[in-house]
């Protein structure tokens, strides 16, 4: 469905939606599984077959119409039998497709099966104090088939306006299934972008689609990756198909952490990349081109490679201003260390000290260093060792004070 074009009337509907959303938890959840085990065959005259009638959570009796995704109370369907044919029905099915396409000039897509519930009016039970609605049971996880439940006198209104408005929110509704829903570890819903690496949090997206379509998306990640060929003289390789997920932080700061704005994390051989939002849009610290690099470190060497390198060389994406003043000599303390500093002072000086020792390497030795170190490491030669050799020692001569250690 073409989502762009409708980005304000979807917006609209999604505040609407999310209404909605409320109301299915509160009163559509009860489970309609059910409903099958009542379901029993009668033999209509009229028809001349049997019909199937099934039961609701509400234990009301509904005639299933054959060949169609209609369901019309069994005292309707009793009375007027022709009234509720699948050709009468399907007829103002259509003519409510054709008003909702007019209004969003997207296309109900006919393989979608949403079903339509048709009840009496005076149902109160059913109804309540609400008038016709689109029920989906579950937001995200569910079997069951989303519905729509519709009064009579509203379905057989001739200007089909409350069947046509239900039928907008289905079609909201399963513009976004169709992006494909998964909930991450945090229990945060987030939308997977199809034909991407991303997963942005459902929120961020519902707010505004067009910011995260695939173009947009697409964009940035091919920026990042030359950005870090530029800066590094590496391909990011198609191979590296580490999904990139855009989220909020939580008020726990469970995502992040305190400190943390975009990270690389790795459980097993499988790694993500999860990024704030403020950052992924920042040219500033180029957090996603940052991120990249250490998938693409880890998918080359793994855990064999030093932190104070590996941050060194990711950080060449960085604003050289992202960690302080490149004038400053690099500290020896902090150089080539293989753990974080755990003071917030000491933690900008490990990545600037690593930041402008393994840029003034790039430079002396050229970008065809990277590879080449690549390559030693993945040969077996430690990762400091082979940096060294590789003109790293040189360099550190030149740019520190103390070099006794190296
Ligand atoms: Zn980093």
């Amino acid at each position: 469905m073409k989502l762009k074009n409708n980005l304000k009337k979807l917006i609209a509907l999604s505040l609407l939606s999310a209404n909605f959303t409320f109301f299915s938890t509160t009163i559509g959840s009860k489970n309609l599984n059910n409903n099958f085990a009542y379901a029993y065959s009668y033999s209509n005259l009229y028809l001349n077959q049997d019909i199937e009638v099934i039961r609701d959570c509400y234990n009301v009796p509904l005639v299933h119409i054959p060949g169609s995704l209609f369901y019309v109370e069994k005292k309707l369907f009793d009375r007027n039998p022709k009234l509720y044919s699948k050709n009468n029905l399907n007829k103002i099915f259509k003519k409510a497709k054709r008003k909702a396409y007019n209004k969003l000039g997207s296309t109900y897509n006919d393989n979608v099966e949403v079903e339509i519930y048709i009840y009496d009016d005076d149902n109160i039970e059913e109804f309540g104090n609400i008038l016709n609605s689109f029920f989906i049971s579950n937001e995200t996880y569910s079997d069951e088939l989303p519905y729509i439940k519709i009064k009579r006198s509203h379905f057989f209104d001739k200007n089909c306006t409350s069947l046509t408005d239900e039928i907008m929110y289905a079609m909201h509704y399963l513009c976004q299934e169709k992006s494909n829903v998964i909930v991450d570890c945090y229990n945060v819903p987030l939308i997977q972008i199809p034909d991407t690496l991303f997963y942005v949090e459902k929120k961020l997206f519902d707010r505004n689609p067009e910011l995260y379509s695939k173009d947009n998306l697409n964009k940035k990640l091919n920026e990042a990756k030359e950005k870090i060929y530029d800066k590094i003289g590496l391909a990011y390789n198609d191979d590296i198909n580490v999904p990139i997920y855009i989220q909020e932080d939580n008020d726990g700061n469970e995502i992040f952490g305190k400190t943390t704005n975009a990270t690389f994390c790795v459980s097993n051989t499988f790694g993500k990349i999860r990024i704030k939002p403020s950052r992924f849009f920042s040219s500033e610290y180029n957090s996603l081109a940052h991120e990249m690099i250490h998938a693409l470190l880890f998918y080359y060497l793994g855990d064999n490679i030093n932190l104070g390198i590996d941050e060194g060389l990711a950080t060449q994406v960085n604003d050289l201003d992202s960690w302080g003043d490149i004038d400053e000599l690099p500290e020896r303390s902090v150089l080539l260390s293989n753990f974080y500093p755990s003071d917030r002072e000491d933690r900008l000086k490990f990545y600037h000290s690593n930041q402008h020792i393994v840029l003034n390497w790039i430079k002396t030795e050229g970008k065809e260093v990277v590879p080449k170190f690549i390559r030693k490491v993945q040969r077996g030669v430690d990762s400091v060792k082979a940096f060294l050799s590789l003109g790293g020692k040189k360099v550190i001569k030149r740019l520190c004070l103390d070099v006794n250690r190296y």
